[in-house]
C-alpha cells in the first residue's frame, strides 16, 4: 500500500479514497483573513489556490473579518469558493478605532518623520489601526475565540505547491507554535523604539523569556549593522506574517497579552509604524521555544514583491524557481540568519 495521507482511508472493498467534509476530524483551526469589501476578486484568487493546493483535501472553515459589514455580494462569492464552512466577523469599533491614549501631538510628530523618509502608509490611520489590530486583537474576537489555530491569508497572494497532508495537524503533532514562509528585514524608522520599550518591559519580567527564545536572530548586528543600530538593538528580522500559521493560545497567554498592554501604554502603533509581523516576531523570538517555530520550506507563496518557491515538481509557479525573489540581491532576506541562528 501506498502511505495514506492524513484525510484518506481504506474502504470495505480495499479501495484508498478521501474523506468527506462530514467525515474528517479536523484540528481546531480556521483560515483567516481581514479583508476589505473591494478586495472580493483578489480574496478570490487567493482562496481558489488555497483551495486547489491544500484545503480541497480538508475543507477547514474561514473567517473573514473586516471593520466594516460585508456585502451579501462579498458573502455569496467567498462562500461559493470555500471548500469548507464560513464565518464573517466585524470588528467592534472600540476595538479597531485609535486608542485614546494616543497624543495627537506626537502622532502628528511621528507621521511627518516617517512620511519625510518615504515611509509607505504612514499618514494612513487605517493602516496603523490594521497593525495594531493584527498583533494584539484578532485572537480576541468574539467569533475567533473557539479557535486555537489561524492560518492568516491576504488578497492577491499565491499559493503555488499541492501540499497533501493536513498542515494544521502537522503543527499540533510537532508541537509548533508558529509557522512561515518569508522572514525579511523591516524598515528601522518604522520600529524605532520597538525594542527598547521591550526590553524595559523584560528587565520587569524577566520570567516571561523562554530561554530558548531566537535571541540571536532578532539581534544580530553583523549582517545589517545600520539595522539593529537604527532599530535601537532589534535586528528588524521578522516573520513575513500576511502568511502565518500559528495557535492562538500563545497571544492568548500572560507574557505576549502583558507584553501587548506595555506596547499598548507607549503607543509606538502610531508614533511610529509598529507592523504586526516584527510584533509577533519579537513576540514569538522572546517568549517561545525556538523549536517551536517552523519555517515552512515546502509551501510556495508569493504576496508582491517577494515569493520562495521550493524546486519541486510540486509546485507550479509562472516564474523562476527559488526560495527568494532573486532580483533581490542586496534584498531584505532575513532568512539566513534564522537558518544560521537558530535551526
Ligand atoms: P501590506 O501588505 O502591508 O501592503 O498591507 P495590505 O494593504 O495588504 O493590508 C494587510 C491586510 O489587511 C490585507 O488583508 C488587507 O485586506 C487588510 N486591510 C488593510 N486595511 C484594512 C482596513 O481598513 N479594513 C479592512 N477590513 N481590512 C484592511
Ligand atoms: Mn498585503
Amino acid at each position: 500500500f501506498a502511505k495514506l495521507t492524513y484525510n484518506e482511508v481504506i474502504d470495505d472493498k480495499g479501495l484508498k479514497r478521501v474523506l468527506t467534509k462530514d467525515e474528517y476530524p479536523r484540528a481546531n483551526a480556521t483560515l483567516l483573513t481581514l479583508v476589505r469589501n473591494q478586495e472580493l476578486k483578489d480574496i478570490v484568487h487567493t482562496i481558489r489556490q488555497i483551495e486547489s493546493t491544500w484545503n480541497h483535501n480538508f475543507h477547514y472553515p474561514y473567517t473573514f473579518i473586516s471593520d466594516e459589514q460585508f456585502t451579501e455580494e462579498f458573502k455569496q462569492t467567498v462562500t461559493r469558493h470555500a471548500s469548507g464552512d464560513v464565518f464573517f466577523e466585524i470588528i467592534p469599533p472600540e476595538i479597531w478605532n485609535k486608542p485614546k491614549n494616543i497624543d495627537p501631538e506626537k502622532e502628528k510628530a511621528g507621521i511627518k518623520k516617517l512620511e519625510d523618509n518615504g515611509v509607505q502608509y504612514a499618514a494612513l490611520e487605517s493602516y496603523h489601526n490594521m497593525c495594531r489590530f493584527n498583533s494584539g486583537y484578532f485572537y480576541r474576537l468574539e467569533g475567533l475565540k473557539k479557535f486555537k489555530w489561524y492560518w492568516r491569508f491576504e488578497p492577491k497572494t499565491d499559493y503555488y505547491c499541492s501540499v497533501n497532508y493536513d498542515i494544521f495537524k502537522f503543527m499540533e503533532d510537532n508541537d509548533k507554535t508558529y509557522g512561515f514562509t518569508i522572514s525579511l528585514y523591516d524598515d528601522p524608522l518604522t520600529v524605532e523604539t520597538l525594542w527598547p520599550v521591550t526590553m524595559e518591559f523584560v528587565k520587569k519580567n524577566p520570567q516571561y523569556v523562554n530561554p530558548n527564545g531566537a535571541f540571536k536572530w532578532l539581534t544580530d548586528s553583523i549582517q545589517n549593522p545600520e539595522y539593529t543600530k537604527k532599530a535601537n538593538g532589534y535586528s528588524t528580522c521578522h516573520f513575513w506574517s500576511n502568511f502565518e500559521i500559528g495557535n492562538m493560545d500563545f497571544y492568548r497567554g500572560e507574557a505576549y497579552s502583558k507584553w501587548m498592554d506595555a506596547l499598548e501604554e507607549n503607543g509606538g502603533f502610531y508614533y511610529e509604524r509598529w507592523g504586526d509581523a516584527p510584533v509577533h516576531s519579537v513576540g514569538v523570538g522572546l517568549f517561545e521555544d525556538k523549536s517551536k517555530v517552523h519555517w515552512f520550506r515546502d509551501i510556495g507563496y508569493h504576496h508582491s514583491p517577494y515569493k520562495s518557491i521550493p524546486n519541486s515538481d510540486k509546485c507550479s509557479a509562472p516564474e523562476d524557481s527559488g526560495y527568494f525573489a532573486p532580483k533581490d540581491v542586496y534584498s531584505q532576506n532575513c532568512l539566513s540568519n534564522w537558518v544560521k541562528y537558530e535551526m
